[in-house]
């Protein structure tokens, strides 16, 4: 029964979600607003969402059968994670909202472009009082069948009941009958290595499979994702009150 309950209550609060979400897109493209002015700055013991969106500048990451960069994905997911927060009034920052990141001029290679920018990151996440991390990523293989979209933990105290949840809202809105589950981060990832703050990390799915990846490219797709994501959150800051 409570299972039951528990689904009815998870199904309502996505429904919510995909209407703000809805509304949300209409406002930003009626009024052009930038994503930078709806950027909030934490208050003093509040939890602040970081929102990753992975790789970038010249990191394009992995690349979908149709040729889109996921650095491109993740961005705009992640944008629509912000937008969403900024109507619901959740304290957020993005480790990076454009696709131009700026090196040092030592940074002369890709390898050590990518490092530069990921210490920034984790320097910026650690300074971040109360932060909470949700990576966006997108997966990939070589063969084109394995699909579904999977939640990563790291080591970090209440990570994984946050990757949980963000699996189990994953599951029942954008993938009935996906059988991943949440599970540990690899711990090779220098940003998951270096954090110290609740981290998830979200292949949101599969740019190597032709559905997926043409899921992928569709707005609407990427807004449910978005609006998958920040309705876990909320649930995740709901039970951690
Ligand atoms: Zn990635």
């Amino acid at each position: 029964m409570i299972a039951v309950i528990k689904t009815i209550r998870l199904q309502t609060v996505i429904f919510w979600f995909l209407a703000l979400a809805a509304a949300a897109a209409v406002m930003l493209i009626a009024d052009g607003s930038d994503i930078k002015s709806i950027f909030t700055s934490g208050k003093k013991d509040s939890p602040v969402l970081v929102i990753d969106a992975g790789h970038g500048g010249a990191d394009g990451g992995a690349t979908s059968l149709s040729g889109v960069l996921e650095s491109e994905l993740n961005l705009d997911i992640s944008q629509r994670m912000a937008a969403l927060s900024g109507l619901t009034g959740i304290e957020f920052i993005m480790t990076r909202d454009s696709d131009n990141i700026e090196y040092p001029d030592s940074a002369n290679s890709i390898s050590k472009k990518k490092k530069y920018d990921q210490k920034k990151r984790v320097e910026l996440i650690n300074d971040t009082r109360n932060a909470i991390l949700i990576s966006v990523h997108q997966n990939c293989y070589p063969h084109k069948s394995p699909h579904g979209p999977q939640s990563f933990y790291s080591r970090n105290e209440g990570s994984d009941s946050l990757a949980v949840l963000i699996q189990d809202s994953m599951n029942a809105a954008l993938c009935p009958g996906n059988r991943r589950i949440a599970m540990p981060v690899a711990n090779n990832i220098y940003l998951f290595k270096n954090i110290t703050c609740p981290a998830v990390l979200v292949e949101c799915g599969f740019i190597s499979n032709p559905k997926e990846s043409e899921l992928l490219n569709t707005e609407a797709y990427r807004l449910k994702i978005a609006a998958v994501l920040i309705s876990a959150y909320l649930r995740y800051l709901d039970m951690n009150e």
